[in-house]
């Protein structure tokens, strides 16, 4: 008998701590082969919608497969597709000429669909499937009642406060710091560039890298809800380093126009029409990528599994991880990984061993 059909007959129980990439893609992903899913979050879909912008999310091939693969692929017909990669590097003398400049098709097609469309449909679709999803801010109390009621729990808090639980792993984590000071506008009225849509990438040795490329959200423009999501990644402290006393979102998107004209005349040119989606499309901040130690041991003994940027976060500018978070859900739900929760592993108690955790983490 096959794990999975073992599951269908006893549903093992599974709580996920997290409705974002990494949990609910897993929270689906496990409905589908027969767990019981409880998946709780500290915001609603109607929160989340009406939200901040989160992130740029660009997701490439591999990871969209996992996400077809799961029918999780809501939005690919109507989100814009980034066909390419860019790269520019303007002449050390600042006289905003091109140095470096080249552009490549990618063999498939990125996609970014903002999370607030993106987390919102899927938590309805989690629900469609059978699963639970409760809203509550879950903390150690919280994690303690859901080890006991589950099989297994895992954390998918992605930066929020109780992922510092589990603890940093040093050895993993080279820096300390922030490497970037980050900021973020989703913008619509973009000159579109080149033959065809890409991440265009620029980098401004010294002072920071600046990229933009095509995304999907819940404004946008009136028919399609395209937008162009711009991304800057300043070194603290340099002269791009320009956020720190705005006050509105006008101001913030004047700062990086500001940016734009000062070092890049080749974007500066697309952006005479464009203007923010909504004041809540703007985003900045500082990220210190951190890999943390899969497991946390609660004070009861019972043991509870990162996912995703709980586990490792990394500065935006590797566009990874979205990518990761949802790759690392495939791990866990696909079928050589789903003895997780078959009875041949549950050594005598209700959980999965932490050895087991950590060796499918470190996949
Ligand atoms: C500016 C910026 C740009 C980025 N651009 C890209 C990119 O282009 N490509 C890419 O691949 N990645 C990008 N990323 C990274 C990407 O957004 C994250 O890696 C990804 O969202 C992580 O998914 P996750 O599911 O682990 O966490 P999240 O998506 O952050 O989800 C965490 C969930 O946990 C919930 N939660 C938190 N605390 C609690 C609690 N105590 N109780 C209950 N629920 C809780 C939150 O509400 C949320 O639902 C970017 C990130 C930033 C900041």
């Amino acid at each position: 008998m096959t794990t999975h059909s073992l599951a269908k007959i006893t549903p093992r129980k599974i709580a996920i701590v997290g409705a974002g990439q990494a949990g609910l893609l897993l929270g689906c992903a496990l409905l589908d082969q027969g767990y019981a899913v409880t998946l709780v979050t500290n915001r609603t879909a109607e929160e989340v919608w009406s939200g901040k912008v989160m992130s740029s999310q660009c997701i490439f091939d591999q990871a969209l497969q996992i996400e077809r693969d799961l029918g999780m692929n809501q939005w690919e017909s109507q989100c814009p597709h980034v066909n390419g990669i860019g790269l520019t590097i303007p002449t050390p003398d600042g006289k905003g000429e091109m140095a470096i400049h080249w552009r490549a098709r990618l063999n498939a097609y990125a996609q970014s669909v903002d999370q607030r469309v993106k987390m919102p449909g899927w938590m309805a679709e989690f629900e469609s499937r059978g699963g639970d999803l409760r809203i509550e801010n879950v903390e150690i109390a919280q994690l303690e009642a859901l080890t006991e009621s589950h099989d297994l729990v895992l954390l998918a808090g992605g930066k929020g406060e109780i992922v510092n639980l589990l603890t940093r792993n040093d050895a993993r984590s080279p820096v300390r710091h922030p490497q970037r000071q980050l900021a973020l506008a989703y913008v619509t009225g973009m000159e579109r560039s080149g033959p065809f849509e890409c991440v265009n990438f620029n980098l401004i040795p010294g002072v920071g890298e600046y990229f933009v490329f095509p995304a999907l959200t819940t404004k946008g423009s009136a028919e399609t809800q395209a937008c162009d999501i711009m991304v800057f990644e300043a070194i603290p402290g340099g002269p791009m380093d320009r956020w720190a006393d705005v006050k509105s979102a006008d101001q913030h998107l004047d700062v990086c126009l500001g940016i734009l004209r000062d070092y890049l005349p080749w974007e500066i040119e697309r952006c005479a029409n464009v203007r923010l989606t909504d004041a809540n499309d703007v985003l900045s901040g500082r990220v210190t990528p951190t890999v943390r130690n899969p497991t946390l041991t609660l004070p009861s003994g019972r043991v509870v599994m990162g996912l995703g940027d709980a586990v490792m976060v990394n500065d935006p500018i590797t566009g990874q991880g979205s990518n990761n978070a949802t790759k690392a859900p495939c791990t866990i739900s696909m079928p050589s990984c789903a003895r997780v929760t078959s009875p041949s592993t549950r050594h005598g108690c209700n959980q999965p061993s932490t050895a087991f955790m950590r060796a499918t983490q470190s996949r």
